[in-house]
C-alpha cells in the first residue's frame, strides 16, 4: 500500500522534484520520486497541496481583476459614448452588444450590468462617478430612520370634473371663505395654489383645475396631488371629461373625493350622480361603497365646510408625512417672467422648510431666494412642507414640474445646473425610450413590464366595450392587460399625456388623432395604433403579449461529478479529473453548474467529457471521468460540478 511520490507527483501536476522539497519543507521524510508514503501521510500531503493551490487560485484571481484598468463613466450611457470611453468604434460596440443579445442603436441607453460585461471583456473595470446631483442630493436622502423627525403635512388636492361643473366656482368659493379667516390683502394676490385653513386642519389646493394639468404633471415625474375632488354636476351627471378625470385619478393611484356640485338647482339629482358612480368602481359610502360624496353648492354655500371635513377626514388615511427640518425640496406649479423680479415661481414645497436666503437648483437653473410671498401676497420668511410660495431669485425661468431643491453651496449649485444643462441637451437629442408594443416583449424579458397598459378611444360604445373586454380577456396569470381609459373620440392630447405617464399604449378605432395631440406623441414616442378591424387590433396585442410570456423553463438533474484533481492536457489545457458521484454524466447536458462550498461560480455548457483521452457522450455512476467547462478554467479539486436537461416551455396566450 502506499503512493509514490511521483505519483502523487503527477496527481497535482507537480514536478517530483518540485514535490520532494515541499515535503522536506513539511519535514516529512523523503530520498527521491521513488520513496513511497503511507497512505495516511499521503491523505496529509494531498489536503496541504490542495489549499496551497487553492491559495494561488485565488490570487491568481486577485491579480487577473487587479489587472483590469479602471474606467469611470456616467449613467445614462449611450453606445456612442461607451464606445468613446473604450477607444472602439460604434460599429464593433454594436456588434459585440448583438452578441450578447443587446439590440441597440448608437443613441440606445445600456443598463449599468451590460457596460460592466462589456468592459470587463475590454479588461476595464467600470466604475461609476457618482454625480454631483447625487453627491448633493444625498443630504436629501431620507436617512434610514428619521422617523423622529417626521410630521404630519396637509394634503395637497386638485380638482378635477367636466366643463362647467364647477371646478373654478368651487376654488373661488372656498379660497373666499378663507380670506375671512387669514384676515389679510384679499384675493388679488393670485399664486398656482392656496392654503386653506379652518378648525379642523389645513388644506392646500391646486388652482389649475383639470386632469390635463394633472396628468402633465405626471408625464413630467411629479405627482403632487394627494386626493383628487372630482365635481360633478348634479343635474347633469358624469360626462366624458369626467369619466377622463376618474380614469385619470386612478392610473395616478389618487384617492378620489367626489364633491356633487349644483345641488340647489331644481334639476339637481344627486341619485343619479350616485348611480352613475357606482358603474365607475366609486360606489358612494352611504350606498355601502368606499367613495366619500358630498352634495355642494358652490352658489349658495352648502356643504362647503363638510367637503373640507371629508378632505382631511380622507387625507388622514394617507398618514402624510414630512421632515421640516431639513433642507427644502418642490415642485415648480408656475413658472413667468415678471418685469420687476425678473423670473419667478411657484413652488410647492414637498419636504423640508424654504427660507428666504437659501441657495437652490432648480431644473436647468439656479439662484438664491430672494424673497418669498404667501398665497395672499405677504412676505414671508419661510415656508415648510405642502406650503406652496412664489419664489424670486432665479437666474432663468424653469418649467413647470421642474424639481426645486436647496444645496449647500453656491459653487456646487453653479456645476450642477450646468450639468442638468448637459443632460437636459442630451436627453432631447436622445429619442425617449416609451413603452411600444415592439417593446414589450423586450422590456417582459428584463422583468420590467407584467402589465401591458392601455388605452382605448373608439367611435362607438358598442366597439369600445368589444375592444375592452377582448383584450382584457388576452391577459394570463403573469401579465395582466390594463385598459386605463377608454372613451368614445378621437385620440386627444389629454389622452396622450396619460399614456405618457402611465406607460401605456394608445389604440384607436375608427377614430383619428388630433394634431396636436399627434405631435405630443411623435415627440415622446407614444406608441399609438390605429385600427379599421378589431380582430386586427387584438392580434396585435396578442402576438407582442405572447413575445411578452417568459418561456417556462424546466430543469431536469442528470448528475453530478465530484472533482478530485485538476490535469494539464497539453493542446486541451485544464481537464478537471472526477468522478461521477450520483446519476450520470452527459456531453449533451443542456446546462452545466460549477458549486464551490455551495455558491454556484459557474453556469453555462460543457466543453468536453473524456474518459482518459478519449472524448465520449455519457459516463456512469461511480465512474472516473475528466471534464471541462465553456471559458471556465478556475476548476479545484472538491468542486462539484451538476449536469441538467433544460426544456423551454413555450407559452401560448
Ligand atoms: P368649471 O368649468 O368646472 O370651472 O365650471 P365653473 O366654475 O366655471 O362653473 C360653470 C358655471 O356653473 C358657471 O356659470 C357657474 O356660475 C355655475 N355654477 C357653478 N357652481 C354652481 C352651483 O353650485 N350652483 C349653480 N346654480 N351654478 C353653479
Ligand atoms: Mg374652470
Amino acid at each position: 500500500m502506499g503512493v509514490r511520490v511521483y505519483e502523487l507527483a503527477k496527481e497535482f501536476s507537480l514536478s517530483s522534484k518540485d514535490l520532494v522539497k515541499t515535503l522536506k519543507g513539511m519535514h516529512i521524510p523523503v530520498k527521491g520520486h521513488m520513496s513511497a508514503l503511507d497512505d495516511e501521510t499521503a491523505e496529509i500531503v494531498r489536503h496541504e497541496l490542495l489549499s496551497e493551490n487553492k491559495k494561488v487560485e485565488k490570487q491568481k484571481e486577485a491579480k487577473r481583476k487587479s489587472k483590469l484598468k479602471k474606467l469611470m463613466v456616467d449613467f445614462p450611457l449611450t453606445v456612442k459614448n461607451l464606445s468613446v470611453k473604450l477607444q472602439i468604434s460604434t460599429t464593433e460596440l454594436i456588434k459585440k452588444l448583438m452578441k450578447m443579445k443587446v439590440m441597440a442603436t448608437v443613441n440606445t441607453n445600456l443598463e449599468e450590468e451590460v457596460v460592466n460585461k462589456v468592459g470587463m471583456d475590454y479588461g476595464f473595470k467600470i466604475e461609476q462617478q457618482p454625480s454631483e446631483e447625487e453627491v448633493l442630493l444625498a443630504g436629501h436622502k431620507e436617512p434610514e430612520n428619521d422617523s423622529g423627525n417626521l410630521v404630519h403635512r396637509s394634503p395637497v388636492v386638485t380638482f378635477m370634473g367636466h366643463v362647467d361643473h364647477g371646478k373654478t366656482s368651487l376654488l373661488d368659493v372656498i379660497r373666499r371663505s378663507n380670506v375671512t379667516v387669514k384676515e389679510s390683502g384679499g384675493i388679488t394676490q393670485h399664486i398656482g395654489a392656496y392654503e386653506v385653513q379652518f378648525k379642523k386642519g389645513t388644506i392646500t389646493f391646486l388652482d389649475t383645475p383639470g386632469h390635463e394639468a394633472f396628468t402633465a404633471m405626471r408625464a413630467r415625474g411629479a405627482n403632487i396631488t394627494d386626493i383628487v375632488i372630482l365635481v360633478v354636476a348634479a343635474d347633469d351627471g358624469l360626462m366624458p371629461q369626467t369619466i377622463e378625470a376618474i380614469n385619470h385619478a386612478k392610473a395616478a393611484g389618487v384617492p378620489i373625493v367626489v364633491a356633487i356640485n349644483k345641488i340647489d338647482l331644481p334639476g339637481a339629482d344627486p341619485d343619479n350622480v350616485k348611480r352613475q358612480l357606482a358603474e365607475k368602481e366609486l360606489t358612494s359610502e352611504d350606498w355601502g361603497g368606499n367613495t366619500i360624496t358630498v352634495p355642494v353648492s358652490a352658489k349658495d354655500g352648502t356643504g362647503i365646510d363638510k367637503l373640507l371635513e371629508m378632505i382631511i377626514l380622507e387625507s388622514e388615511l394617507l398618514e402624510l408625512k414630512a421632515n421640516p427640518e431639513k433642507p427644502a425640496r418642490g415642485v415648480i406649479i408656475e413658472s413667468k417672467l415678471s418685469k420687476g423680479s425678473g423670473p419667478t415661481v411657484t413652488v410647492l414645497v414637498q419636504n423640508g422648510t424654504l427660507r428666504v436666503g437659501d441657495l437652490f437648483v432648480c431644473g436647468v437653473t439656479f439662484g438664491k431666494v430672494r424673497a418669498m410671498i404667501d398665497d395672499f401676497g405677504k412676505r414671508v420668511q419661510e415656508a415648510g412642507p405642502s406650503v406652496p410660495v412664489e419664489v424670486s431669485g432665479l437666474s432663468q425661468v424653469p418649467q413647470v414640474g421642474d424639481g426645486f431643491f436647496v444645496v449647500e453651496d453656491e459653487k456646487k449649485a453653479r456645476e450642477l445646473s450646468l450639468q442638468k444643462n448637459e443632460v437636459s441637451r442630451q436627453q432631447n437629442l436622445m429619442p425617449s425610450q416609451r413603452m411600444s408594443l415592439e417593446q414589450l416583449f423586450e422590456k417582459a424579458q428584463e422583468g420590467e413590464v407584467k402589465e401591458l397598459k392601455v388605452v382605448i378611444k373608439a367611435d362607438v360604445q358598442g366597439s369600445l366595450e368589444a375592444l375592452g373586454s377582448s383584450l382584457e380577456k388576452l391577459g394570463t396569470a403573469d401579465i395582466v392587460v390594463k385598459i386605463i381609459h377608454s372613451q368614445v373620440g378621437s385620440i386627444n392630447e389629454s389622452d396622450v399625456m396619460l399614456a405618457i405617464a402611465s406607460d401605456a399604449v394608445i389604440i384607436g378605432f375608427h377614430v383619428s388623432i388630433e394634431n396636436n395631440a399627434k405631435e405630443e406623441a411623435d415627440l415622446k414616442s407614444v406608441d399609438v395604433r390605429l385600427y379599421k378591424i378589431i380582430y386586427e387590433a387584438i392580434n396585435d396585442v396578442r402576438l407582442s403579449m405572447e413575445g411578452l410570456l417568459e418561456p417556462k423553463i424546466k430543469e431536469t438533474f442528470i448528475g453530478r461529478v465530484k472533482v478530485l484533481q485538476i490535469f494539464k492536457v497539453s493542446k486541451v489545457g485544464k481537464i478537471a479529473g472526477g468522478v461521477v458521484v450520483k446519476g450520470k454524466f452527459m456531453r449533451s447536458a443542456d446546462l452545466v453548474r460549477l458549486y464551490r462550498e455551495d455558491q454556484c461560480l459557474y453556469e453555462g455548457k460543457l466543453e468536453s467529457l473524456k474518459r482518459y483521452k478519449d472524448d465520449v457522450k455519457e459516463v456512469s455512476e461511480g465512474v472516473e471521468c475528466g471534464i471541462a467547462l465553456n471559458n471556465f478554467t478556475n476548476i479545484l479539486p472538491e468542486d462539484i460540478v451538476e449536469c441538467f436537461h433544460v426544456e423551454k416551455i413555450a407559452r401560448k396566450l
